[in-house]
Parts: C-alpha cells; sequence; structure tokens
C-alpha cells in the first residue's frame, strides 16, 4: 500500500513530502487512516535534534483517524472505531503497565529513540528501498500508518476528528498535568508559564477543577488574550518586570500550583519561586535531556514539590475518550485553540511559523 508522508532525512533539514510504501499490520497491530494531526512543538526539537529520534523518519505525534485494518489478537479497536492515538505504547506486560502507570511504559524510550514499531522493525519504505521509522511509534505527518493497537484509544464516533487530534499530545499533557499530576480542586490557585497548547490545556484543566485563581504568562499578546478567554483569571507579559514577583502581587505568597509548559531551565527555576510554601512547582514542558537546574533550597524547608508530568500522567485508554467527551460537552474548547488547518503539502511553512513562536496550533487535514 503505498501512502503520502513527511519524512525527516536529516537533523534542521526539511520535511520531505512524498510516496512510501506501507506493509500491513502484523499481530497486535493496526493499519490506521489518519484524518488529521496537529503539529507539536516537539516535532520542531526532534528536527532540530534538540530531541533525538533515528532517522529517516517520518515526524509527527497528535493525530487522530479511523481503523482500516487489525492484526491478529487486536481486541481493543476494531474495522471502522474511531480513534486518537496516544504517545505510550501501553505494553501491559510491563511494571510500570502493571502499576497502572502506562504513561511511564518501558517501551516508551524505546520506541521514541528507535522509531520503530514494538518488534524493533519498520514498516514504511521510500522509493529507493530504504527503511523508514515514525515518530514515537505513530508518524502522524502521513496519511496512513502501522501502529501497535495499544497507542490507538477509540472515541465518541461523533466527535470532529480534525479537532480531537489535539488530544493525541498537547491537550492530554496539559488537561492531565491538571487534573491528574497534581489533582487541582476547586479554589487553588495557579500559575501557567507558556500558553502555547500545552499551557492553555493547564488552564482549561485548572478551570474544569474549579480552580479560583489562574495566572498565564506569556510574551505573545495574542496568547494572554486566548487564555484569558479559556479561563485564566489574569495574564502576566514575563518581559515587563519581575514576573515572579508579579505573580506573588495577584496571589500573596505564591501560588499552589506554578505548572511550567516550555521546557526551559530559568522558566522551571521560575517556577519552583512561584511556587507558594506546601504548593507544587510542576515540570510539563520537555526541556534539552541535558538541562541542569539550579534551585534555592530555602524552599524545601517550607515543604514545596518539584514534580515532573509525563504526558499528563494519563492513562490513555480511560482518559482520552474522557476527554473527547468533556469537548463534546463544552467543557474542554479545542476549536479556539486551532490557528489554521493546512495540507501536508504546506507543512514545512507550518514549522517556520511554530519556531518563530506564532500561533496555538496548526493542523494538517487529509483527504
Ligand atoms: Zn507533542
Ligand atoms: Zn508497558
Amino acid at each position: 500500500m503505498k501512502t503520502k508522508a513527511a519524512v525527516l532525512y536529516e537533523i534542521g533539514g526539511p520535511l520531505v513530502i512524498e510516496e512510501l510504501e506501507l506493509s500491513p499490520p502484523q499481530a497486535g497491530e493496526v493499519l490506521i487512516k489518519y484524518a488529521a494531526s496537529g503539529i507539536c512543538h516537539s516535532d520542531v526539537s526532534f528536527r532540530d535534534g534538540v530531541l533525538e529520534t533515528a532517522l529517516p523518519a517520518v515526524l509527527g505525534h497528535e493525530g487522530s483517524g479511523v481503523i482500516e485494518a487489525v492484526g491478529d489478537g487486536v481486541t481493543n479497536v476494531k474495522v471502522g472505531d474511531h480513534v486518537i492515538v496516544s504517545l505510550t505504547p501501553q505494553c501491559g506486560e510491563c511494571l510500570f503497565c502493571k502499576e497502572g502507570k502506562p504513561f511511564l511504559c518501558a517501551q516508551m524510550g524505546e520506541v521514541i529513540w528507535k522509531a520503530s514499531l514494538l518488534d524493533g522493525s519498520k514498516r514504511l519504505k521510500n522509493a529507493k528501498g530504504d527503511e523508514i521509522g515514525q515518530l514515537v511509534c505513530v508518524g502522524t505527518f502521513a496519511e496512513r500508518a502501522v501502529i501497535p493497537a495499544g497507542m490507538a484509544s477509540k472515541i465518541n464516533p461523533d466527535a470532529p476528528l480534525e479537532t480531537v487530534c489535539l488530544i493525541g499530545c498537547g491537550v492530554t499533557t496539559g488537561v492531565g498535568a491538571a487534573l491528574n499530576t497534581v489533582k487541582m480542586e476547586v479554589g487553588d490557585s495557579c500559575a501557567v508559564i507558556g500558553c502555547g497548547g500545552v499551557g492553555l490545556s493547564v488552564i482549561q484543566g485548572a478551570r474544569i477543577a474549579g480552580a479560583g485563581t489562574i495566572i498565564a504568562i506569556d510574551p505573545v499578546p495574542q496568547k494572554r488574550e486566548l487564555a484569558l478567554s479559556l479561563g485564566a483569571t489574569h495574564a502576566i507579559d514575563p518581559m515587563v518586570g519581575n514576573v515572579v514577583k508579579e505573580v506573588k502581587k495577584i496571589q500573596r505568597g505564591g501560588v499552589h500550583y506554578a505548572f511550567e509548559a516550555l521546557g526551559r531551565k530559568d522558566t522551571i527555576e521560575q517556577a519552583w519561586s512561584m511556587a507558594r510554601a506546601t504548593g507544587t512547582a510542576v515540570i510539563v514542558g520537555v526541556p534539552s535531556p541535558d538541562t541542569v537546574l539550579e534551585l534555592p533550597v530555602l524552599g524545601f524547608f517550607g515543604e514545596k514539590h518539584f514534580k515532573g508530568s509525563a504526558y499528563g500522567t494519563t492513562v490513555p485508554s480511560r482518559d482520552i475518550p474522557k476527554f473527547v467527551d468533556l469537548y463534546m460537552k463544552g467543557d474542554l474548547r479545542l476549536d479556539d485553540m486551532i490557528t489554521s488547518h493546512i495540507r501536508l503539502e504546506d507543512i514545512n511553512d507550518a514549522m517556520a511559523e511554530m519556531t518563530r513562536g506564532e500561533g496555538v496550533r496548526t493542523v494538517i487535514k487529509y483527504d
């Protein structure tokens, strides 16, 4: 079978749009026809080598689509099901999966590094016969892909696939951070550093949880405005004045939860300073793996917590359908987060826009 895809051959290079040969699903795998894929900042990080994966590979990891075929032994989905692809294989066999923590599935690192299926092999070949990988096992910058069945979560078939695709990465990461990683409660206060797709999702999760004060922090005026319309009670431009002091002016003593959604050393350290005594700094953004932090130790004597959030502490088969339902009820507003829908051919322009920090989410829509 042929599929059109956007392939990264070298770090920093353009994505090459080409026809690839796709082999059929094997046992435990499914063939998915993608309806849409969001472009996430991590795709830019993989393109630029800040995050590493084996190349060449089809990038993209925030997708939705319809199951077209299933391999032997697949029971969680069937042909015709509408699904969102998640970022964890949910192998069900490793220690973390057995503990009910599939967001830390031991297979995750492997698939990210190797851009292969779980058995280490690849399903895509280019016209020269070279094997092509697929990012995080899913490679959503393609019309079709063969993926492990555990990465497909069945959703309400009435949900618009070109919108709910955002739940595959950014929304689940952000909403999950607020609702699963720290379980925000009515009246809690928070600050959110970075108002891209993930940060805006943290803000919406905080609103859904009933947070009292939600402070959005971003240098781009349009993103601050959008944050206010999606549930933030205050917005701060971090380029004006001392951002930690500004947060403490709004919420005396600091916030219950300070979420960092950029993955940068300086802003992670700011998040620590924004959290109040007994509060928690939550690291949601993905920094370069060699990043080393410097934190004033004093906060630990105020019983502050410092917490990582991996894929929003999400159990995809449980939470992804739930987030789709929140969208269908109008609680989770995803349409407002989509800046534009594009065709796969326009992907390099969209990646350039994202590098410049413009827009929130661009979504590729497939025919
Ligand atoms: Zn992502
Ligand atoms: Zn596992």
